[in-house]
């Protein structure tokens, strides 16, 4: 009974230092966003201290809040999304938010490995790392906020975020609501912190502050690079290029229509999205007539040569992307072919060569070339160049396992869908949690709360081994 007293009266002062703290934390109502990097790191550190000393418990309920708080908003983040960078579709970012809210692992990913025997008792736990900078894309703005502040907060840190400068209204829109959410519940502020207006400088000062213990990068080939040589430990979530190919065994209906749902989800800005697509001959003309059905646009050659000027740019031999047309709509595009369709037309396919720039280039708008190939080791072999070394994604609509083993040792990405659209590998509309940072470049595949922690062991010796 005593004992029970004296708990209380710990809980109380806890709860009443928590409170006075917090009172200090009101005055400051920017919930995490400040005007220079060295302060959103400092106040970042400070915060970290605080939730390494919370229960499990209070990370979960902290968490829950964001999730919360992310279906309630999710709306507004995705009509911001769509406004602030031009690219998507609000309808599937509404669908990306609460994905990211209802499959995003929390503190249930982060597991302990014991061992027991003569000599004692030894465990490896996964501890934080502490704080972490988080460089975050404009094609998945809030939602890579978000689903990095979880998982990071389950590992029981704190992350600094130089978020995309095109897409800093609703990146930090996030962070705030973030913030907003652990406060409501009693937690800290700045548990997720960022600068009002990032630039390449206030990225290099995270890269070599010295309070940041771990960097995660999820970009293009560029920030990934610029990650890796920081010096510190980094997490590389880079591009892809995934291509789909459908073998002679495929149901072709439903491949024809998996593919054009996955590529033109928010107008295929998803990395995993299909990029391009590799057809066995023998079925070629039917994938491209489900394809026409589903809601595509088909192009002649002429038409062809017209989108590649549109939307590519050659600049000394290499193509470089119209950045106007990247997460439009197809009709957006069409329109400026001088092509007018209405919005159930969402997807421009054509028939092209392998080489081909807009096969070659991960465009990252809904357009899909079609390449015929004359059999599947064909496929497998045009599939590995295209896809770039990436290691990023690759899917296959094919009923015969072993065209679709030989494919997913050869391709050797992160992510492999089979007969579903490339979102079932995001766990919508597949098994799985949900992520959108995948270390495709530094191997740590689908990220997750486990991701953002590091191996402790803990021993005991001589005492605790009860068998
Ligand atoms: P981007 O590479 O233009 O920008 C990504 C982020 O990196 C931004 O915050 C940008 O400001 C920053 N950045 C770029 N160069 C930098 C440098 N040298 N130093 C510091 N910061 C730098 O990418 P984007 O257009 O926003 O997103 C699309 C790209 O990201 C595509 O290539 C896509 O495949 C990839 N992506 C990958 C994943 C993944 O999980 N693997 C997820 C989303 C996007």
């Amino acid at each position: 009974m005593v004992q029970n007293v004296d708990i209380e009266s710990i809980v109380q002062q806890v709860i009443a230092n928590m409170h006075a703290e917090r009172k200090a934390e009101s005055s400051d109502l920017s919930y995490g966003i400040f005007e220079r990097m060295e302060d959103a790191i400092e106040a970042s550190m400070k915060a970290q201290k605080k939730v390494h000393q919370l229960p499990m418990e209070f990370r979960e309920k902290i968490i829950a809040n964001i999730r919360k708080k992310t279906i309630q908003y999710a709306e507004t983040m995705a009509e911001l999304g769509v406004k602030e960078t031009g690219m998507g579709r609000v309808g599937h970012k509404i669908l990306k938010h609460k994905l990211v809210a209802e499959k995003t692992p929390g503190t249930e990913n982060i597991t302990t490995t014991a061992w027991t025997g003569d000599r004692g008792l030894t465990l490896v736990e996964q501890g934080p790392f502490g704080v972490i900078g988080a460089i975050t894309p404009s094609t998945n703005p809030s939602e890579t906020v978000i689903c990095n502040s979880i998982g990071m907060l389950a590992g029981g840190n704190t992350v600094v975020f130089n978020p995309h400068p095109g897409a800093i209204g609703v990146s930090n829109y996030a962070v705030r609501l973030i913030n907003q959410a652990s406060v409501e519940v009693g937690g800290p502020n700045n548990i997720a912190t960022s600068v009002a207006k990032p630039t390449l400088e206030s990225a290099d000062v995270m890269f070599k502050h010295k309070y940041i213990h771990l960097l995660v990068a999820t970009g293009g080939p560029g920030v990934v690079t610029a990650v890796l040589s920081s010096g510190k430990r980094a997490i590389g979530a880079g591009a892809g290029n995934p291509p789909v190919v459908v073998d002679e065994t495929a149901d072709v209906k439903k491949a024809a229509f998996d593919i054009y749902n996955g590529a033109t989800f928010d107008n295929n800005l998803p990395c995993i999205a299909e990029k391009e697509v590799i057809v066995v001959e023998e079925v070629a003309d039917e994938l491209m007539y489900y394809m026409e059905e589903a809601g595509s646009y088909k192009l002649n050659e002429k038409e062809v040569k017209r989108l590649t000027e549109t939307v590519l740019m050659n600049r000394d031999g290499k193509w470089l992307l119209n950045r106007e047309y990247v997460g439009k709509d197809a009709s957006v595009i069409l329109k400026a072919m001088g092509i007018t369709v209405d919005d159930t037309i969402q997807c421009i396919i054509f028939e092209a060569d392998g080489n081909h720039p807009l096969v070659v280039e991960e465009l990252m708008m809904p357009i899909l070339g079609v390449v015929r190939v004359k059999n599947v080791d064909e496929a497998i072999d045009l599939a590995e160049e295209l896809e770039h070394g990436n290691r990023h994604s690759a899917h296959m609509h094919s009923k015969n396992v072993d065209n679709l083993t030989k494919y997913g040792k050869r391709l050797d990405t992160a992510i492999f869908v089979k007969n579903a659209p490339s979102y079932a590998a995001l766990g919508f509309g597949g098994e799985g949690y949900c992520t959108f940072t995948i270390a495709s470049r530094t191997g740590e595949g689908l990220t997750a709360s486990s991701t953002f922690t590091k191996s402790r062991r803990c021993v005991m010796a001589e005492s605790l081994c009860i068998r």
